[in-house]
């Protein structure tokens, strides 16, 4: 790939001003959160429109010159899509930024695609009301982003993915048209719905520069409770009761492995242990309180229950933020253990519940014949199907090895990614997941919207 020729970086000069192209050593050494598993290239500028029509601008320009393009939220991403490729511009909407309007009647909020997960946060609770995707990066990743990747994060279990909760969607094409689809109601069947083309696509159809977000209201308060059980299937019954007893009112249920758990109770907790034993396994459960007292009495009554029945060997809930903080940074603090495990692979994948315990079983069996006793992290959205499994290499060659074994062994039944996207990193893995029938469907997309191949070229296809 040849580099962008200096005409083209002087005409995006003339379109964005001298501060939105950045050059040189002007390029911040941005950090991307997947560096763990891809090494990032300076790209040759980074462009940072602030509008929508600057965005067409750009990508009007390097259209016609057939300069390839690399679009970028906030560089959380876990699956290489926004590292910078060789001889690509990134594209950042870092200026494109803030919350344009929040309407509580209809319960929506127009929004730029530049603007972090938690100011999003912040705009809706002025109202009461909440934006009910929430993840561990929610100060940095975008709403963009998080769109483009189709986030799930923590509260999939009651609200559902990114998808759920986009009404509307402002995007920019390859070509620079922009197609205006802010629609701002909940039913909405005239034609095709055009926005799904561009959600869970990681950038490759379209930029989004806009978005018409679906508002929840904001529960008075987050009820937190930790437990331990002993087996996988005691966690599962202790999913089923809790779904049933709490009613809508489950918003989390984050799974534990006891590897993982002891990692982050050593390395990032802070005060007493929750539990004076080690436990097979540990769930963190949230729930959404709009009555508080009564919603605190049902979760402790329902706990009570469990250990009576044998299915719950201890639990603690927490009595106070601090507390919950506390509970949560277990769970929530694994980019910081993942920097210390280097060198690592790390998989998010999705399977059923029904099949998870044999699918580890293999898993671990296949790992342990090929790498000893590295020790296997594994935690995950168990409610939603979702685990993430990290594995700690003697080198880092030693990821495809790894892969085949737990890609391998998904094979047919499960996906080899459920929420963090293809990527860069995944390529080779998408047949596992999806037929061919699905893929050429795919590229038939990709090259009616994108003939060019300019729009993040090399990931997902
Ligand atoms: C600590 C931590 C916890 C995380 N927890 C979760 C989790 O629970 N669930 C989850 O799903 N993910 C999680 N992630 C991954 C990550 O935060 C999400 O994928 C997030 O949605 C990425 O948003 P971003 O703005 O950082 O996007 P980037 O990393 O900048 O980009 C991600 C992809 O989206 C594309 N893109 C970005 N902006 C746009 C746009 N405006 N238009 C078109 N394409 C665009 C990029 O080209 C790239 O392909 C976590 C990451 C970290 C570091």
């Amino acid at each position: 790939m040849t580099s962008a020729p200096n005409s083209l970086l002087a005409d995006l000069a003339g379109e964005l001003g001298a501060s939105g192209v950045l050059v040189g050593a002007d390029i911040n050494a941005r950090s991307h959160a997947d560096s763990t598993c891809i090494a990032a290239c300076a790209p040759r500028a980074v462009l940072r429109p602030r509008s929508t029509a600057e965005v067409a601008a750009v990508l009007r320009r390097c259209h016609a010159a057939g300069q390839p393009l690399v679009v970028q939220g906030g560089l959380t991403g876990l699956a290489g899509g926004a590292t910078p490729r060789p001889g690509e511009l990134a594209l950042s909407l870092e200026r494109l930024s803030g919350v344009e309007a929040v309407d509580p009647d209809a319960a929506t909020m127009q929004v730029r695609a530049g603007t972090p997960l938690n100011v999003v946060h912040e705009a809706a609770a002025a109202h009461a009301l909440q934006f009910a995707l929430d993840l561990g990066a929610r100060g940095s990743c975008t709403i963009g982003g998080n769109i483009a990747t189709n986030a799930g994060g923590n509260r999939v279990i009651r609200y559902g993915m990114t998808r759920e909760l986009v009404l509307g969607l402002e995007v920019v094409l390859a070509d620079g048209t922009v197609v205006t689809s802010l629609n701002t109601m909940l039913k909405n069947n005239a034609g095709y719905d055009l926005k799904q083309l561009f959600i869970g696509t990681e950038g490759t159809l379209g930029v989004i520069t806009r978005a018409v977000l679906r508002l929840h209201p904001l529960p008075r308060e987050r009820l937190t409770a930790l437990v331990a059980v002993e087996s996988f299937d005691a966690l599962v019954n202790v999913l089923r009761e809790a779904r049933a007893t709490l009613a809508g009112q489950l918003s989390s249920f984050e799974a534990m492995w006891s590897e993982y758990f002891e990692l982050a109770l050593a390395r990032v907790h802070t005060g007493a242990a929750p539990f004076t034993a080690r436990h097979a396994l540990y769930a963190l459960l949230e729930v959404e309180a709009f009555e508080p007292g009564a919603e605190a009495t049902r979760l402790e009554a329902l706990l009570a229950r469990l250990i009576e029945a044998g299915l719950v060997a201890d639990a603690v809930v927490a009595r106070s933020l601090e507390e919950s903080a506390r509970l949560w940074r277990l769970r929530e603090s694994v980019g910081e253990l993942l920097a210390e495990l280097r060198p690592l692979t790390a998989f998010d994948i999705s399977l059923p519940i029904a099949r998870m315990a044999a699918y580890l079983e293999v898993v671990g069996a296949r790992a342990r014949t090929l790498f000893g006793d590295r020790p296997l992290y594994i935690f995950g959205h168990l409610g939603d199907g979702n685990l993430h499994l990290v594995v700690t290499l003697r080198a880092a060659g030693d990821a495809h090895a790894v892969d085949e074994v737990v890609y391998g062994a998904l094979a047919g039944f499960g996906s080899v990614s459920a929420e963090h996207g293809i990527g860069v990193l995944k390529r080779d893995w998408l047949g596992l997941s999806r037929g061919a029938a699905e893929i050429a469907l795919m590229r038939t997309l990709k090259s009616a919207l994108d003939p060019r191949g300019i729009l993040n070229p090399g990931r997902v296809l």
